[in-house]
């Protein structure tokens, strides 16, 4: 049987506040590209900005009307839950209506600041919100067990990038291999981000992988974070190749949550 292409496993449809992109027309694509799974990973995150939530009912009815509609290729339900110290106790009860085959963890906000606004980089100032940010992202992974990747550990560091394209990720290297410890520790995939790799130089996504992989950490993903039908498997050849020059020969992907390994 020809090999399928590994499905995108974080896509966001009109179910996040953030997309108004129907799930339609990502079927229909994954499909022509020969995956086998297709899944969207929409928003429930509650921070101090608009709340966004899934209307849980109204997604379970689509995606059962649409696995009756498209038999040839299975649609798994996820789902990326924004960690907020607040309140990542009660999340669950968004989503335990959900026979969730994968959750992807993020980190966008704390209190006030916003980790995709250059504003709060500028605010408080460069290094101390990367440094703020990358603590924050491990105690997320630390206090949080109930997800399989952790999506774009770099989405802050991103926006320090664009603010200022001097930053450096080496310089943040004692705190990445420590949240790199905890992924390792408990089991956890790493996703790389391929919209967020886009706006980095190559060497940076190279720096991550080598150190991911110095570190014992083998599990990644892969995924595009695609708000929009275009950007579904969004360079997808390109980041494969690079995370198979840095020595990692499988990807990852979840079914009940559990793990299947794709061979690249
Ligand atoms: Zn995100
Ligand atoms: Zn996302």
């Amino acid at each position: 049987m020809e090999k399928f292409a590994l499905h995108d496993q974080h896509v966001h449809s009109h179910y996040s506040a953030d997309s108004c992109q129907p799930i339609i027309p990502y079927l229909n694509k994954a499909r022509e590209l020969n995956c086998r799974y297709f899944i969207t990973t929409d928003h429930i995150d509650f921070s101090l900005g608009p709340d966004w939530d899934i209307d849980v009912k109204s997604y379970l009815e689509e995606i059962k009307q649409l696995q009756d509609k498209y038999p040839d290729i299975k649609i798994l339900k996820g789902v990326e839950v924004g960690y907020f110290k607040k309140n990542y106790k009660t999340i669950k009860s968004h989503y335990q209506d959900i026979d969730l085959d994968v959750i992807n963890l993020s980190v966008h906000f704390k209190d006030d600041i916003d980790y995709y606004n250059p504003y709060y980089f500028k605010k408080y100032g460069l290094e101390n919100t990367l440094n703020i940010y990358f603590e924050n992202i491990l105690e997320a992974i630390t206090n949080f067990d109930d997800f399989q990747v952790l999506s774009h550990i770099d989405y802050g560091f991103k926006t320090a990038y664009l603010y200022d394209s001097t930053v450096k990720i080496e310089d943040y290297k004692d705190i990445l291999v420590k949240i790199f410890k905890v992924l390792i520790a408990k089991n956890k995939a790493l996703e790389i981000n391929t919209k967020v790799q886009s706006f980095l130089p190559v060497e940076h996504t190279i720096y991550l992988l080598n150190l991911y992989h110095e570190t014992g950490g083998r599990k990644l993903t892969l995924s595009s974070d695609a708000h929009q039908l275009e950007f579904y498997r969004y360079r997808f050849e390109k980041y494969q190749k690079i995370i198979k020059d840095c020595g990692f020969n499988y990807l990852c992907y979840f079914i009940k949550k559990e793990e299947y390994h794709y061979p690249i």
